[in-house]
């Protein structure tokens, strides 16, 4: 999969800042890298998980010792801008 450089770099500075080295929280090791981009739908009823709510835009990531997968919300990343605020 080929992602957007300026987003990925845009993201690999964020979890630098925040996650500091990229050591695996779960297993020690890692590295961890990006894999793709996840639309996580929202719902405000479980019972309807496949009708309307939002969608957050998210970026997958592995660790490719243990498998433990974060998902990283683009626009906290400021890797894309989010919807304007209202009021
Ligand atoms: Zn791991």
């Amino acid at each position: 999969m080929s992602l957007d450089k300026d987003t990925e770099d845009k993201v690999l500075a964020h979890l630098k800042k925040v996650w500091g080295d990229g050591v695996c929280r779960e297993c020690g090791k890692g590295p961890q890298q990006i894999q793709g981009y996840v639309p996580l739908a929202l719902s405000e009823s479980p019972a309807a998980s496949m009708f309307g709510g939002g969608v957050l835009p998210c970026i997958a990531i592995v660790c490719t010792v243990c498998g433990s997968t974060k998902l990283v919300n683009l626009i906290v990343a400021g890797a894309i801008e989010g919807p304007p605020k209202n009021g």
